[in-house]
């Protein structure tokens, strides 16, 4: 990856981070955009590279890699990885999803975890950012597999988690039924009943508006972003990617805010419906019985299959919202949608826009929402619901919901303002990445060299 440091402090830090952190091409990708962004606040601000501020926030505080064993329904043993990455605490107990998928190593782990802390102080709520996770698939197994899986998983884990010291949630592959398995274990291990774990049931703790908050956050971001530009949402054409969890309920928001969601896809292909997806099909395919996007067709014979997930960037719209995977929207699909006229992208997923993609939306002047802002109303209702664990007391779905609007309107303003305050106006990128340094560097050094 080109690197653009002017200042040579960054430009040494950047190569030892790449040496001492071999074959993590991820995690060099999410430091070298945030180091890229702080030049001109260190130019200002010379205490955080004199103080080692820099230095101590791209190491991560502790990691932890164990052996996941558990014996599948044929009666094998299995062997996974688990990681937790503990990234940095200064402003709050680490929190930050799971992620199960047979890509996950170390690097992606850290990555997340990193991205993480930023995001979690662009939150505006008291959030230490961590992350977690293993190589297992979950897909294709059994339900008591899956268990079995957790119980295994958490059994290890249960030893350096704490509602009061990191609060892991879901991410990819890691859903309600995952989050259940996890807090059963915890509670039985520990023999305490507290809110360990977000994403919870809504019978055992869990907050009204979370399975919702990451589609619906990101959708209120949008919007605000377009609203900042004289547009909206309403009557415009989007495409979404993934047909998980985040891309559920973003086509649910962005369709209730007039919109019209026309492609969904998984890691196999995408369907593409010019009347609009239905989404009650999309959620009985996905959520209930846990079986391919391709389904689809055959309830809505007008949509189409294309198999391949990529090419979904070739269909027409006026707003992208990748909401899969990381680095699934490249330079050369950014130029498609930038010649197909699309007018905003903004990040469901994390980093999913390469940086070459980031480049091309920002010069032809596509509004552009980072993951670490677009995002946030994820983690933003898990510390809600963190909230109500601590006063045992549960708000209203309306309660949760008008609290995330208003943390992701908050969330783009903030972001906004950074820019302008460092020269860069509508760069979002830099602006939520200085916007969310700011206050975690300012915890570091009044809590010192720790
Ligand atoms: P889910 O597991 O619910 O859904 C993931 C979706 O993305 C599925 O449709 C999956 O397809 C697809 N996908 C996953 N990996 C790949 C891949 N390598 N190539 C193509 N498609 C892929 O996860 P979530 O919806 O929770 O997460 C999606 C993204 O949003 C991730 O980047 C996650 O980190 C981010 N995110 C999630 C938050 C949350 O609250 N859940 C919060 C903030 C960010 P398939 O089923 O075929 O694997």
């Amino acid at each position: 990856m080109e690197m653009n440091f002017k200042n040579r402090y960054f430009r040494d830090l950047m190569e030892r981070i790449i040496a001492r952190n071999p074959g993590e091409p991820e995690f060099h990708q999410a430091v070298q955009e945030v180091l890229e962004s702080l030049e001109p606040v260190c130019e200002k601000h010379p205490e955080y590279i004199e103080k080692g501020v820099i230095e101590s926030l791209v190491e991560p505080e502790r990691v932890i890699k164990f052996r996941v064993p558990w014996v599948d329904d044929s009666g094998k043993v299995q062997i996974n990885r688990g990681f937790r990455v503990q990234f940095n605490s200064a402003i709050g107990p680490y929190k930050g999803g799971l992620r199960f998928h047979p890509s996950v190593y170390e690097g992606i782990i850290k990555f997340l975890g990193f991205e993480q802390i930023f995001k979690n102080s662009l939150t505006g709520l008291p959030i230490g950012g961590g992350k977690g996770g293993s190589d297992f698939d979950p897909k294709g197994k059994s339900d008591m597999e899956v268990m079995r899986f957790c119980q295994s998983f958490m059994t290890e884990l249960a030893k350096h988690i704490g509602a009061d010291t990191d609060v892991p949630a879901g991410d990819i592959g890691v859903g309600g039924r995952e989050i259940g398995y996890l807090f059963g274990q915890y509670k039985r291990i520990r023999n305490e009943y507290v809110g360990v774990l977000t994403g919870k049931g809504l019978t055992y703790g869990g907050s009204l508006a979370r399975t919702e908050a990451t589609g619906y956050g990101l959708c209120y971001f949008t919007e605000e972003m377009l609203n900042d530009k004289g547009k909206s949402m309403r009557g415009k054409t989007v495409v979404i990617s993934g047909s998980g969890n985040v891309a559920i309920y973003a086509t649910e928001k962005a369709t209730q805010l007039g919109a019209k969601v026309v492609a969904l896809s998984d890691s196999n292909g995408y369907i593409y419906d010019p009347d609009g997806i239905k989404l009650d099909a999309v959620k009985r395919i996905k959520e209930v019985e846990r079986a391919r996007i391709k389904e689809y067709v055959e309830a809505y014979p007008n949509a189409v299959y294309t198999e391949g997930c990529r090419g979904i960037w070739n269909i027409k719209c006026d707003i992208a919202l990748p909401c899969a995977t990381q680095n699934e929207l490249d330079g050369a699909a950014a130029q498609t949608l930038i010649k197909n006229g699309v007018i905003a992208v903004a990040e469901g997923a994390n980093m999913p826009s390469t940086p070459e993609a980031i480049v091309a939306f920002q010069k032809a002047g596509v509004l552009f929402g980072p993951a670490k802002a677009a995002n946030a109303g994820g983690v933003a209702t898990s510390a809600l619901e963190m909230s109500q664990n601590s006063q045992r007391y549960s708000w209203t779905f309306e309660e949760v919901d008008s609290k995330l609007h208003e943390i992701m309107v908050n969330i783009y303003h903030n972001a906004a303002r950074a820019a302008e305050q460092y020269g860069m106006k509508d760069n979002l990128v830099a602006g939520a990445n200085i916007a969310g340094f700011v206050k975690v560097a300012d915890a570091m050094l009044a809590q010192g060299v720790v």
